[in-house]
């Protein structure tokens, strides 16, 4: 499913997104570990203002793990909590609540002292579709709460989950939509698969990630696919063409003539490409 965002969908996101921060201590934005800065949405900072923000760089499991530390340092340095997870496996979630205390302890221990009683931090999950916001907050429930594919601007009653002694989590994240105004972050949003083949083309995309894994991860593609087609200058068109051809080839994508269905060929790079049977790859470095 895609999206489409239109101004005034962007403008009840964003409101609703706002509603709920009145409920909450900390806001925890999920961002796809592989493309830190397509996958943020670009009013970000304005809609959370100054609430503790604790950044999860999601989807760790797919990303290249150097290109992710480097981040977590960018986004520490920018004053927030920031943390990996892989909310399938569910690696690394226990921090989750601990890394949310941190960010409350002063303002708690502030209404301790004035004789409150302790509670737990209230939090909500912030960020653009297909990130992982569903996934995890099944996982951090230990049960089914969050329907996949949520839509912006649909409102339900919400429910807040316990996570540990620690947490509570609101049910429903904030859904915000991504950068979308450069046709580069579309092509790699579409790489790993955040907007659908349908919106871009995708022999196009295919061409995209080809030309970015020849450019960054040559050695991972030609064992991949055990190339022999050679790479003398990856701003020629033609050498990406070739490159694709032969995958194509190889992985039996022929149509009569022995042409190479380019379609069905990029299907299985992207396919391949995000399952990560190329490795772990990051598609933005800091
Ligand atoms: P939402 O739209 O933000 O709620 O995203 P979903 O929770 O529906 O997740 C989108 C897709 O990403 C699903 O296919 C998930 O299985 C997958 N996914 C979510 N988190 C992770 C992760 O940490 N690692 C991997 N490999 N896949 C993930």
């Amino acid at each position: 499913m895609s999206i489409q965002w239109f101004p005034g969908h962007m403008t009840r996101a964003r409101r609703q997104i706002q509603d709920k921060l009145k409920l909450i201590d900390v806001a925890i934005e999920l961002l796809d570990a592989r493309l830190p800065l397509s996958s943020r949405n670009p009013m970000i900072h304005e809609i959370l203002g100054d609430k503790p923000r604790l950044i999860i760089m999601n989807k760790c499991d797919l990303a290249d793990p150097e290109a992710t530390a480097k981040w977590l340092e960018v986004f520490r340095k920018e004053g927030h909590a920031a943390i990996p997870v892989d909310a399938s496996s569910g690696y690394n979630i226990q921090n989750i609540q601990v890394e949310a205390r941190k960010l409350l302890e002063a303002k708690f221990e502030r209404l301790i002292a004035k004789g409150l009683k302790p509670r737990p931090v209230r939090a909500l999950i912030v960020g653009i579709p297909n990130v992982g916001k569903s996934t995890l907050i099944n996982k951090l429930a230990g049960r089914q709460v969050a329907a996949t594919g949520d839509r912006p601007g649909v409102t339900k009653g919400q429910q807040w989950i316990r996570v540990g002694s620690e947490m509570e989590l609101l049910d429903t994240p904030g859904i915000l939509w991504p950068k979308f105004e450069d046709q580069l972050v579309g092509y790699r949003l579409a790489v790993t698969g955040a907007i659908k083949d349908q919106v871009l083309n995708v022999e196009d995309i295919a061409f995209y990630a080809l030309k970015f894994m020849s450019a960054h991860y040559w050695e991972r593609l030609k064992e991949r696919f055990e190339l022999e087609t050679p790479l003398h200058d990856i701003e020629d068109p033609n050498e990406i063409v070739s490159i694709m051809e032969e995958i194509g080839r190889k992985r039996g994508c022929l149509v009569s003539g022995g042409r190479v269905d380019l379609e069905k060929v990029s299907g299985i790079i992207l396919r391949e490409l995000r399952a990560g049977k190329m490795g772990q790859i990051t598609l933005e470095h800091p």
